[in-house]
């Protein structure tokens, strides 16, 4: 593809979450983050030639790789993946503006710890299961409420901005709707609350009819 057509394309892809957003309201403003984890640094550097700022990766290491071959580029890095303990200290390292996938209470006192050891803060998002999903991490939806004022609490250094979820793994879009729905419902409940992360490529619309304002969009941004 050209860079000609990769525009056209893009914008068509922009296109869509706008008429998603409107749907909702005009002042639901919606975030594009590109999953850029199937993709290299020279494919990175071409959406970023077409405007895309926020980019996101699901492992330290990755993010760390492209994060210094693209260090001339002022990309707004995030991190959306399950992070071990061992790897903590190699994230805070990059600075990432924000921590999608807070997934559990221990792993948050264990970046508390590093995090003060450091005198550092971190932009953060609780991660919820809202579809109960065996594969999948996160905090299960009757806890997230408590757990994310307790964290809020026992965690100065955490700063939670949100919640973030992966819709139902199904072909059933009432499924992955009631999975958006609950997520949502949770979101709006919390104390200064500003992100709502769902929708990935297939199911970015749906997500943002049910009131997300951040979409996680990999393949569909790199035309996979
Ligand atoms: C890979 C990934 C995405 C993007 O997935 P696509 O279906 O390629 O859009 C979004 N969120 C998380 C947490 C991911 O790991």
């Amino acid at each position: 593809m050209t860079q000609t057509d990769y525009k056209i394309y893009i914008d068509n892809i922009i296109r869509r979450v706008e008429a998603a957003r409107l749907k909702v309201s005009d002042h639901h403003i919606v975030k594009i983050v590109a999953i850029s984890k199937y993709s290299q640094s020279d494919e990175i550097k071409r959406l970023y030639e077409i405007g895309q700022r926020a980019f996101g990766e699901n492992k330290v290491q990755d993010l760390r790789a492209k994060a210094e071959e693209l260090d001339e580029l002022p990309i707004e890095w995030h991190f959306v993946g399950n992070l071990q303990k061992n790897k903590i200290n190699n994230l805070l390292d990059l600075r990432p503006a924000l921590f999608h996938s807070l997934d559990s209470l221990e792993l948050a006192y264990e970046l508390q710890k590093k995090l003060e050891a450091r005198n550092q803060t971190l932009n953060t998002l609780m991660q919820i299961n809202s579809a109960y999903e065996e594969s999948k991490h996160g905090f299960m939806p009757e806890e997230a409420s408590e757990m994310y004022a307790k964290i809020q609490k026992e965690c100065p250094n955490i700063i939670l901005k949100g919640v973030m979820s992966i819709g139902a793994h199904s072909e059933d879009r009432a499924l992955i709707k009631k999975s958006f729905e609950t997520t949502h419902a949770i979101y709006t409940q919390l104390s200064h609350a500003t992100i709502c992360s769902m929708g990935m490529s297939g199911d970015f619309e749906l997500a943002i009819e049910c009131g997300s304002n951040m979409v996680r969009l990999g393949s569909i941004m790199f035309n996979r």
